[in-house]
């Protein structure tokens, strides 16, 4: 079905301390505040998933993690499997992130790995794809997103692909302060839904597809009243619970 989803992308910050307060105001503030049906996800750094996991258990908010490794389990050290994950009662995982991507080597063929295995652990996965500024500006933007698109998602049978959220994440926005014009952001997301159908047909119209890149307070209504945006993946404006909140009300 497809969802409102507002996700926090923690990335690489804070303590144990800093991930329990922050999940805490964020638990409390949910309660007091929001009532709507947007599906609420916080992905913290690997060590304090089962912590911020065991503190919104009993609230309808979800945990995330950032990455899972390409293999079930084994001699990977430094890695993390989906089935550690889910044992951490994680429910998603995002994948494909630009970040990842950049530094870290997730290649497409190791992204579909990747996210095999997380549906394998029973995750929901969110899956990012976005273009750079170069690519931007050299108007080979939508090439970019659909190569990503048919080399990752395609690959996956209709029922895997039900599991799937899209984050679009353009990559020059991501942590920079520029976000996609409504208009840019409204044109990726649709072109997005129709290279979905061509592969699962009408089942992507229940897909949601939620935009990233310095989405905000302040920016976050006029986006998420976009036809074909259905939520966001928020970086820097999720370590605040004030602003994170404000951006779930956005909807
Ligand atoms: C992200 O990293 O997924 C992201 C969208 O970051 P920011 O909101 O800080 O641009």
């Amino acid at each position: 079905m497809r969802r409102k989803i507002v996700a926090g992308n923690w990335k690489m910050n804070g303590t144990l301390d800093d991930a329990i307060k922050l999940t805490s105001e964020i638990a409390g503030m949910y309660k007091d505040e929001i009532n709507s049906d947007v599906q609420v996800v916080l992905s913290p750094p690997f060590p304090f998933l089962n912590s911020v996991s065991k503190l919104t258990n009993n609230t309808a908010i979800k945990v995330a993690a950032q990455n899972c490794a390409a293999q079930a389990s084994g001699a990977f050290t430094g890695e993390v499997s989906a089935s550690m994950i889910t044992s951490c009662g994680a429910g998603y995982v995002i994948l494909g992130h630009s970040e990842r991507r950049t530094y870290f080597s997730d290649t497409d063929e190791v992204l579909l790995l990747k996210v095999r295995q997380a549906l394998l652990n029973g995750l929901q996965v969110i899956f990012c794809i976005g273009e750079t500024k170069a690519e931007r500006e050299s108007n080979s933007h939508f090439d970019c997103v659909e190569k990503q698109i048919l080399n990752v998602l395609s690959q996956l049978t209709p029922d895997e692909f039900a599991k799937c959220i899209v984050a679009y994440e353009p990559v020059w926005a991501i942590g920079t302060g520029l976000t996609a014009s409504p208009a840019q952001v409204q044109e990726m997301h649709h072109f997005i839904r129709e290279v979905l159908k061509k592969q699962f047909g009408e089942q992507a119209s229940e897909t949601s597809i939620l935009y990233g890149g310095s989405c905000n307070e302040n920016n976050a209504k006029e986006l998420f009243a976009l036809p074909d945006v259905d939520g966001g993946l928020i970086g820097g404006a999720s370590l605040k619970s004030r602003s994170f909140i404000s951006i779930i009300k956005s909807f």
